[in-house]
């Protein structure tokens, strides 16, 4: 499928990948778009001129609302329909509706370099899993040693804890590094103060269609159909805060002060070619076998390679690139985005249009594939070395953070961009505590 615009022959973003995001250009409010290359195609321009109609003739717009919610209600068959339609619209040999019309394009094809991308969804509820088996075990030795590494509980479901909403924010978007209350002397009392143990964890994210009532779980057979497509996402975590306060009800504070995905929504159907078995969960493979309502007949594992880098305030200051400090991928999730949604819902908790699921830190075997700064560091005790000679064992202010990924197979390809964020002190904001030092 080649499209009628112009593409870089390496480009993530062709028409086999059509990521969907919520974006405005100057003077106009938001709006839904699809990425091509280099160029957003503005759907509220083409819903308006009749050449799509996701929910249907003579049903409401769903692409000129700020959010992809409405879309995002209308199921997979209305998407896989859309996507149809889109790649039809933009290839060169396709429909000429607005292949042959000047006046269409200039309005509906707009340069990436123009448009501001915002939230691509009305985050109603934000859960995070623990779904990495490696990250587990890394976060369990350090705190409970080899033995114990894994709880009795990880390899019979995925854990996960409800996040925050309210602070899921857009790439791009600064962080204030969080103050609160930690314990580093545990012979001592709590202290406040800005965290000092700031962190990332790479992760990939899902956003839900429709979802199920309140009441009535989502089966295996249709979790598949209720994902709407994937991003990336960064769990800033302030390791210090979490130490502290996680006994015994889970992450707080030192979680829910930011959370940051990126701007394009990579479809679910864009990511069949890249579907892989995943590692076994049978005694094949010494592992137990899920109860029944978590067996997942297809394979459940995506092989999406995902990149960490950083970019200190020197380094920015000296033009210099950011730094690669970690390099995993989505295979080394144990438990699927199907299984955690099937999971989720199985108590009967009702999921839906636009709430996010993460995947929790993914970490791979070697150490350079770790996720997080914690393990990367091994808990502050193997600082990484950085190219001018700087070092770093967890952020410090100025530090810029770039999770990015993509699934690469032969000359397909299929971009996820990037999700960044820049700590700023923790003075930044007006008003506030007086802070301790
Ligand atoms: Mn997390």
């Amino acid at each position: 499928m080649t499209p009628f615009l112009d593409l870089a022959s390496d480009s993530g973003f062709g028409l086999a990948n059509l990521p969907y995001g919520v974006f405005s250009t100057a003077g106009h409010p938001a709006r839904v778009g699809v990425r091509l290359g280099d160029w957003v195609v503005d759907l509220d321009v083409l819903e308006q001129h009749g050449l799509i109609a996701a929910a249907g003739a003579g049903r409401g717009p769903v692409f000129s609302h700020a959010s992809l919610n409405a879309f995002m209600a209308l199921g997979a068959d209305a998407w896989d329909a859309v996507r149809s339609r889109l790649q039809d619209l933009l290839r060169a040999d396709g429909a000429p509706d607005l292949r042959d019309s000047a006046t269409l394009r200039e309005h509906a094809i707009v340069p990436l370099a123009d448009v501001t991308m915002h939230l691509p969804a009305e985050i109603g509820d934000y859960t995070d899993f623990y779904s990495s088996r490696q990250h587990a075990t890394n976060v369990g030795t350090m705190f409970r040693g080899p033995e114990n590494a894994l709880m009795p509980n990880w390899l019979h479901l995925p854990v996960g804890y409800h996040g925050r909403a309210s602070s899921v924010v857009v790439s791009g978007t600064d962080v204030v590094r969080p103050s609160g209350q930690q314990r580093p002397d545990d012979d001592a009392p709590p202290v406040f103060g800005p965290s000092k143990l700031l962190d990332i964890e790479l992760e990939l994210g899902f956003f839900v269609g429709p979802g199920n009532d309140l009441g009535s779980p989502l089966p295996m057979a249709e979790a598949g159909r209720q994902i709407f497509g994937f991003v990336l996402v960064n769990d800033w975590s302030a390791r210090d805060i979490q130490k502290w306060e996680y006994v015994p009800l889970g992450p707080f504070l030192g979680k829910n002060f930011a959370t940051s995905v990126s701007p394009w929504v990579v479809p679910y159907a864009a990511l069949e070619p890249f579907r892989i078995p995943g590692e076994a969960q049978d005694a094949s493979a010494g592992n137990p076998e899920p109860l029944p309502y978590l067996r997942q007949p297809e394979p459940r594992s995506l092989d999406i390679d995902l990149t960490v880098a950083l970019e200190t305030a020197a380094m920015r200051e000296a033009g210099a690139d950011p730094h690669v400090v970690a390099t995993s991928n989505a295979k080394n999730l144990y438990w699927s985005p199907e299984q955690q949604l099937v999971h989720h819902t199985v108590n009967g908790c009702n999921a839906r249009p636009g709430d996010l699921m993460a995947s929790g830190t993914i970490s791979g075997e070697e150490p350079g594939s770790y996720g997080s700064f914690l393990e990367l560091s091994w808990r502050g005790t193997r600082p990484l070395s950085l190219p001018d000679g700087d070092t770093r064992t967890f952020l410090r202010d100025g530090d810029r953070v770039l999770l990015s990924g993509e699934a690469v197979r032969g000359d397909l390809r299929i971009g996820f961009g990037e999700v960044t964020g820049t700590i700023l002190p923790s003075d930044s904001t007006a008003g506030g505590l007086p802070l301790a030092s």
